[in-house]
């Protein structure tokens, strides 16, 4: 059975309840985790905020630095084997997992050599006054991480916060929690204090809906569904604390018809098919200027059939969804596609031999969608794009705002005035010129607007999110 780790220790639940851990390639249960309840994150809460009054509250910023950094290197070090239960865990091809975790050792050497480059201010003010600009820690901070990169959400969102000083209570999803217990072992085998960085397993209505409502944290990051990222934001509003969150997105596509159809071609099938979709910032709808329409979806389906999913170890273009629910969900909104009479316009391929009880889902090129549909709409998470013709750039900015969603987009033309045009017209917090996702891009500001959540991660951003400022104001007159 895998423990969780608190005050650092590795502990099962207090009342001994477990989870058990299903694999996504068969179904088959492989493990089982401690299921935590309230009485459990209280005892996380307590060791973070020990850690904070003790020996990791006194440590310097350059020392901070430095284990984060040791904790990167041990990531490194233990490539293959978090990259195996990384794989195993989420069912991802096992060259996505590695480079999943060659990216969760990124964040902890950038912010570790971050640690100690984030400096205050002075301020003239009246005659005789000296003003410093101090930052602080926020205190504990919760880190509430979905299943669909755990390795990398867990870097993204604790290495920031641990840089800056704050001690960490993390609790990963249910269904992929595996590498973030490990990683939490080897900080402490590198030196990291009892109480700087605590995992609790369990369900995200008993320890992640315990700890987001816990009166004894400071700040929440949360990266997940927009459902539960409504019901963290009230958690946070009873204790009056900080969130960030990063809820998903519908992020569109805009080709023009001068756009290199060669670059297009493979990041528009790559950004809604790897991982098999489960990722909020796939590009998961396709605008593309009418008078290439037909010819550029040919080309299109030509390379999207290519695509194959199949177990981590066949290592092909994706693996299965995450679950049975993350099934049923994406083929519903297939199902849906085609009942409103959306055409499919190319399928790729589930590989021969993959287990009958796996979570394997066909990825899917819908043509003609209408932009009020579910298919258009909706974050499906899963492998399937929905495209549409437009007619001019006014008409494309329409579209691709045309949703709740604002996290990321992606403009494909050589008119230079056109990309910045199109670039500061769509609402979101990233946008891709020739190009589409970063592959990490852990130094890149990110994050989003509309229902896409709130609050900058990644980049330099996230250290000042992850701290506070306090202004010290003195007067030194005779
Ligand atoms: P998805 O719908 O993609 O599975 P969720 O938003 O449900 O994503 O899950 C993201 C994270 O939020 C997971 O760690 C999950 O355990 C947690 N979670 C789910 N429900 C709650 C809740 N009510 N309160 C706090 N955390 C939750």
């Amino acid at each position: 059975m895998t423990k969780m780790i608190i005050d650092g220790k590795p502990v099962a639940a207090q009342d001994g309840r477990t989870l058990d851990v299903l694999s996504p390639v068969d179904g088959a249960v492989f493990t089982t985790l401690p299921r935590a309840q309230a009485a459990d994150v209280d005892r996380a809460v307590a060791a973070a905020r020990g850690a904070l009054n003790g020996a990791w509250g006194r440590m310097t910023a350059l020392e901070r630095g430095r284990l984060l950094i040791k904790l990167g290197e041990s990531v490194l070090a233990h490539h293959e084997e978090l990259s195996q239960i990384e794989s195993r865990d989420t069912g991802k091809p096992l060259s996505t997992a590695r480079a999943d975790i060659t990216v969760l050792a990124r964040y902890f050497e950038f912010y570790g050599s971050g640690a100690d480059k984030v400096h205050g201010q002075t301020i003239p003010f009246q005659q005789d006054y000296s003003v410093q600009v101090i930052r602080e820690p926020l205190g504990v901070t919760a880190h509430i991480i979905p299943w669909n990169y755990p390795a990398q959400m867990f870097g993204r969102s604790v290495a920031p916060a641990l840089a800056m000083g704050n001690a960490a209570v993390a609790k990963p999803a249910e269904d992929a929690c595996l590498s973030i217990v490990r990683v939490a072992e080897l900080a402490l085998e590198v030196g990291f204090p009892a109480g700087a960085l605590n995992v609790v397993t369990g369900l995200g209505e008993e320890a992640g809906a315990a700890l987001s409502r816990h009166p004894g944290i400071n700040f929440i990051s949360f990266t997940g569904s927009n459902e539960v990222g409504v019901l963290i934001q009230q958690a946070a509003a009873l204790n009056a604390v900080k969130c960030v969150l990063e809820l998903g997105g519908k992020s569109a596509h805009i080709v023009f018809d001068d756009a290199r159809t060669e670059l297009a071609i493979p990041a528009i099938v790559k950004g809604i098919v790897h991982n098999a979709g489960q990722t909020c910032t796939a590009g998961s709808r396709l605008l593309v200027q009418k008078g290439i329409y037909p010819q550029f979806m040919e080309a299109l389906a030509r390379e999207f059939s290519k695509v194959r999913a199949g177990t981590p170890e066949m290592d092909l273009t994706c693996g299965p969804v995450v679950n049975r629910s993350q099934f049923e969900r994406v083929n519903r909104y297939i199902a849906k596609g085609l009942a409103e009479g959306m055409k499919v316009v190319a399928e790729g391929s589930i590989a021969d031999g993959v287990p009958e009880n796996g979570f394997f889902v066909k990825p899917t090129l819908f043509s003609a969608a209408r932009h009020d549909s579910d298919l258009f709409q909706q974050e499906i998470f899963g492998p399937v794009l929905v495209s549409m013709p437009f007619e001019d750039e006014a008409q494309a900015i329409q579209l691709a705002n045309d949703t709740a969603y604002g996290l990321l987009g992606a403009v494909w033309t050589e008119n230079g005035g056109r990309q910045q045009r199109v670039a500061r017209a769509i609402q979101v917090g990233q946008v891709y010129i020739n190009g589409f996702g970063a592959g990490g891009g852990i130094e890149l500001p990110f994050g989003g607007v509309k229902r896409s959540g709130h609050g900058r991660e990644k980049g330099f951003i996230a250290l000042e999110e992850m701290s506070t400022t306090k202004t010290i104001i003195q007067y030194y007159g005779a």
